[in-house]
């Protein structure tokens, strides 16, 4: 099929998926399946990837239409439910309850991480008329349901990443001089702030310098370094940190049991490694899987829609290495090829494994494994077998050839050979 007919196709078929929200007697998995069809041949020749991902997202809504998107549903609405930032949680509920509230704040940390949703819960909480013993909002005064539906005009959100030029923040700053009409500040949170243009900081300088006592600024970014230095002065600097594995793996288990989803429990640590530490990433992707697996969550389903390949190729990898077995070595390599997988997916993948390996050799850190219990043990019981000695060597090779992948002229041969080393690594000792 021609690249442009393709594109037309791809086209046509999502605006259908997109009607038939509107007509319910199109059934949406039959046109999301044909797209989805689609979107993999599109990907394969086409290589539009910005196009297909919203492609997969229409695929998505519509396969389970009454699934709220997660991240959305469950976004947290006091200090205590926000996951694994206690550091910087504690610190503002201290703040509030003493009374004493830095004017400016910086929110530093990686995308995904609750910072925006931090803001929120401030904003909210200093505003509340009726705080709880534990310096939450109540979630039921006239100010707390406001902020709950949205309505509330003590709070104005800037996304300095398209809203940056001097104007925007002229008008920011003539806002700042408006009292608020109800409760007791108003909050202006500055998203992606190190966006903001020159002009525009030194704009935004006197009004940081001396807000009016009713104004507080929460300013957010994902690169600190960028921030200038009379800015960072002025705020309280709060930072972020990666969300640990096992706390996203905690949470995605309360919402899969609150949403009735069948889950293996390796499925939901894939999901936090692939999100490497971004609560927002991890939810996307929790929601994708559930409609693909309608509500079934395995390992094996969740590594196929991800494009992951299964650990138990690996294990078996290291068995034939472990025993010399230079063919069925090389026949399993086959299958993943076979299998569609990259080859440098397949060796990097490789020296991940052999990595878990390394590391599970002594208890002190095994933390550093992100994986089920289940597959910890396995990892355990295979590099008892292997030895530290063979599993450095093993390391070495893997690492190398996955460092020089890139420059190969034969791929398949590379690794082949890559392969065949690793698997004679035993007899050579
Ligand atoms: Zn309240």
């Amino acid at each position: 099929m021609g690249r442009e007919r393709m594109l037309r196709l791809s086209v046509v078929l999502s605006m259908k998926v997109l009607s038939c929200r509107r007509y319910p007697y199109i059934d949406p998995f039959r046109i999301s399946e044909a797209v989805t069809h689609v979107y993999h041949s599109a990907c394969k020749f086409l290589l539009f990837e910005k196009k297909c991902v919203s492609l997969q997202r229409i695929i998505v809504f519509n396969k389970m239409e009454n699934f709220i998107v997660s991240a959305r549903k469950y976004r947290p609405v006091t200090f205590d439910s926000v996951v694994g930032q206690q550091h910087i949680t504690t610190t503002l509920k201290n703040a509030i309850r003493t009374g004493q509230l830095a004017q400016a704040f910086l929110f530093c940390g990686p995308r995904g991480v609750g910072k925006t949703t931090c803001a929120r819960i401030l904003a909210k909480t200093i505003n509340c008329t009726n705080l709880t013993p534990e310096t939450e909002a109540c979630g039921e005064c006239e100010s707390c349901r406001s902020f709950s539906d949205g309505g509330s005009m003590n709070i104005f959100e800037l996304d300095a990443a398209s809203h940056n030029s001097v104007e925007d923040i002229r008008e920011l700053v003539r806002q700042v001089g408006i009292p608020p009409q109800t409760g007791r500040y108003k909050v202006y949170i500055i998203d992606e702030v190190h966006m903001l243009s020159q002009a525009a900081f030194n704009a935004f300088l006197k009004t940081l310098e001396e807000p009016p006592s009713y104004a507080k600024f929460i300013l957010a970014t994902t690169e600190k370094h960028k921030i200038l230095p009379t800015i960072l002065s002025r705020c309280q600097v709060f930072d972020f940190k990666r969300i640990q594995a096992e706390d996203i793996v905690a949470h995605l288990k309360g919402i899969a049991e609150k949403e009735g989803v069948s889950y293996e429990e390796e499925s939901l640590h894939i999901i936090a490694r692939k999100a490497e530490g971004g609560l927002r990433d991890a939810l996307s992707t929790f929601d994708q899987l559930v409609s693909f697996t309608r509500g079934n969550l395995t390992r094996q389903l969740c590594n196929e829609n991800l494009n992951l390949l299964d650990a138990d190729y690996y294990f078996r990898l290291v068995d034939y290495f472990r025993a010399g077995d230079l063919s069925n070595t090389l026949l399993l390599y086959q299958e993943v090829i076979d299998k569609g997988y990259e080859g440098q997916h397949f060796i990097t993948g490789l020296s991940e494994h052999l990595r878990n390996l390394m590391v599970s050799i002594d208890p002190a850190t095994h933390k550093l494994m992100e994986v089920s219990e289940a597959l910890r043990n396995r990892y355990g019981q295979q590099s008892a077998a292997c030895g530290l000695a063979l599993l450095l060597r093993w390391l070495d090779i893997s690492s190398d050839y996955e460092y020089r992948y890139k420059d190969a002229g034969n791929k398949r041969l590379f690794i082949e050979v890559a392969l065949m080393k690793l698997a004679t690594t035993i007899t050579n000792i």
